[in-house]
């Protein structure tokens, strides 16, 4: 694939585009069928999405200036041709009309569900609106992306230019010599008078360590609302942004006849409304409650000890000053003792052999070839776009049927974008009747550790646990299959999508499972069971307070979008925060300025009034998991049925049903407290 090709393609796949919304905007009255209406809808625009997934993920990968130009032209034609949107209001017409035709009613399940994500889609993209209310949703969207914008750069300002000069070495009695001598070189740079001076800032001269190491409680005291106090200073304060874009969005969500913006963004999800979000985490939080008072309890005694008198409360410029002189609280299990039995390749094949094995499926290493320009493949070799790439086809183990197909591309590279991610790059629709259909494509990627020459190839645990992770993802992506291609796809209800991926890490502590791809790189011996079962305990010493803080991240995210008019608007932010948190606070003297002044996940990117997710996800997880841990964590029945009741059903039938049918029940919260409860002091 050319730069120049994918031009091509991406122009041929907007005029076909164009033809295929110009078939349904011409539909007679008394002549729609579910083929000409709905279908041609979703398959108008399935070869754009196509060819523009292949371009963006070559340019992510690769990430060649040739590509970047032209993704850069591609994207901006297929932006165009979007905004242009072509018979959009005549097109939701016609669907509407349609979806209350009788022929509707005489539909499949399938087809039924599909009617009615459709135009619960038109709706929230206001096609049923009025030209003024569309003419004031553009604005709308358009000011809050400007907001959105403006947060990140106000957050990311203030985090950079808060500084401390300090002009008396005694400030900093009990600095280590080498911070010193940086924080006096960073002085020199910032004062010009002369004078000595030590500079501490957020970026150069880290004020980290002055919390920990300092025994002037005044310096500390300075450094922590430095680096707490983002978003609050005048030039930089968030607050005006953040009631504006909560009032924005209100008003976004009552045009589109929600009540409030946490409706609207629950709507397509597990949750449906907002308020059913805010139970659910005022229900963990009430659960978490038992664990986060003795966590409480016992660091007020560890800190009362450290003091010498009895402490109710606690000066946040001192926690991290007395933590250094107290015994550690957990046991400290060194989690990088396990890297040398995680040999790269022993890993990939275990952890495709554990999948197999669990989901009756057959999955074969493909030869590849990256081809220099000019030459072209042999037969039965698949080309990739890097040596490194490996390419896998997954088959059902029964009938042979091939599912899917997927590019494995794990090392770090220059260029590479970073982290780890999965990337469909084809839907596909394996039929479930027995014909042939099309199988899945998709991508999985990833950053770790290129190897050392001479050295062995070994993976590190959070390197383990990402690729456990992403696997989940594929298989949600590979396994899809039904009557519709547009149910057969890993996009599933948002809330649910990190569930397969979040269930399947968890396979990284299971002992049972370990043995089966530990294997240490110098003597070929498993992982003895002391350090496995070692590892299985340290998972349950997830902080308390991390869980802690997310609870409440969620509830203030939830509550703020539900009750911007009764609760925020004409106050202070932060005191409507405490209000909302009091409980749950951590008891300092001194309450730092409220998370949401700085959290870009909710207020500039797509976690608004969504970041109930991340603990929702985990619950369900939790909750799959205790039926493996009953049943055998490589039982293959139980995997038949994790694979038959949610990777192969898409969104074909609501995820809440999904889990109903693999849990034979209903989801239950009691896994995921339990986790994080059992190893509080
Ligand atoms: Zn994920």
């Amino acid at each position: 694939m050319t730069p120049e090709q994918a031009l091509t393609d991406t122009r041929a796949a907007i005029d076909e585009a164009r033809a295929q919304l110009e078939a349904i905007a011409t539909v007679a009255p008394g002549t729609a069928t579910f083929e000409n209406t709905f279908l041609a809808w979703y398959e108008a625009g399935q070869n754009l999405k196509q060819v523009t997934n292949y371009v963006f993920h070559l340019h992510t990968v690769l990430g060649k200036k040739d590509m970047q130009q032209m993704m850069s032209r591609i994207m901006a034609e297929a932006t165009a041709y979007k905004a242009e949107g072509l018979h959009a209001t005549r097109i939701a017409q016609v669907l509407r009309e349609s979806a209350n035709a009788p022929w509707v009613k005489e539909l499949s399940p399938a087809r039924q569900r599909f009617v009615q994500q459709t135009l619960q889609s038109m709706n929230d993209s206001g096609l049923f609106l009025t030209p003024e209310q569309q003419t004031r949703k553009a604005a709308i969207e358009k000011e809050l992306s400007q907001l959105g914008f403006r947060f990140t750069a106000y957050v990311q300002n203030a985090r950079h230019q808060w500084q401390l000069l300090i002009r008396t070495p005694a400030e900093l009695a009990g600095m280590p010599r080498g911070w010193m001598q940086m924080a006096e070189g960073g002085g020199k740079q910032v004062s010009n008078d002369g004078q000595p001076a030590w500079l501490i800032n957020l970026t150069t001269v880290p004020a980290a360590p002055v919390l920990r190491y300092c025994t002037v409680a005044e310096t500390r005291r300075k450094c922590w609302l430095g680096t707490t106090s983002a978003g609050t200073d005048r030039a930089y304060d968030t607050e005006p942004i953040i009631k504006r874009i909560l009032e924005l969005r209100h008003e976004l969500a009552t045009i589109l006849g929600y009540a409030n913006f946490a409706d609207m963004q629950a709507s397509r999800r597990m949750m449906g409304c907002g308020q059913k979000a805010l139970d659910f985490i005022n229900d963990m939080l009430q659960k978490s409650k038992p664990a986060w008072d003795a966590y409480v309890a016992a660091e007020l005694k560890r800190f009362s000890q450290a003091c010498g008198k009895e402490l109710t409360e606690v000066n946040p410029w001192d926690v991290e000053y007395l933590n250094r002189h107290l015994p550690p609280e957990r046991s400290s299990f060194n989690i990088n003792v396990i890297t040398p039995y995680l040999q790269i390749d022993k890993v990939v094949e275990g952890l495709m052999n554990i999948w197999a094995g669990l989901l009756n499926l057959h999955i074969q290493e493909l030869p590849t070839v990256c081809l220099k320009p000019g030459e072209s493949p042999k037969p039965g070799v698949v080309e990739t776009w890097h040596p490194d790439v490996r390419c896998f086809s997954v088959k059902d183990a029964v009938t042979g049927k091939h599912l899917g197909s997927f590019y494995m591309d794990i090392l770090a590279r220059p260029h590479k974008r970073t982290q780890a991610w999965c990337l469909p790059l084809r839907d596909g629709n394996p039929k479930s009747d027995g014909s042939l259909g099309e199988p899945h494509l998709a991508a999985l990627m990833a950053n770790f550790t290129p190897p050392q020459p001479g050295k062995p190839h070994l993976l590190n645990h959070g390197e383990l646990y990402m690729l456990f992770h992403e696997f989940g993802h594929m298989m949600h992506m590979m396994l899809g299959h039904g009557e519709l291609r547009a149910h057969c796809t890993a996009e599933v209800e948002r809330d649910f999508a990190e569930m397969p991926s979040q269930l399947q890490e968890s396979w990284i502590w299971e002992p049972e499972a370990l043995a089966t791809f530990t294997c240490h790189y110098a003597t070929g011996e498993p992982l003895p069971d002391h350090l496995a079962q070692q590892l299985a305990n340290t998972r349950g010493t997830n902080p308390i307070e991390m869980h802690i803080r997310m609870l409440c991240a969620s509830k203030l995210d939830l509550e703020l979008h539900m009750h911007y008019h009764d609760k925020c608007k004409d106050r202070p932010i932060d005191e409507v925060a405490q209000e909302i948190l009091g409980p749950w606070l951590f008891p300092y003297t001194e309450q730092p300025p409220s998370e949401i002044r700085t959290l870009t996940y909710t207020m500039a990117e797509g976690y608004a009034a969504a970041l109930y997710t991340y603990k929702w996800s985990e619950m369900l997880a939790a909750d799959a998991m205790t039926r493996f841990k009953k049943e055998g964590v490589l039982n293959p029945s139980t995997g038949a049925d994790y694979r038959r009741c949610i990777l192969e059903r898409g969104s074909s039938i609501p995820a809440m049903q999904q889990i109903r049918d693999f849990l034979g029940r209903e989801p239950d919260s009691a896994a995921l407290i339990e986790r994080y409860s059992q190893h509080t002091p």
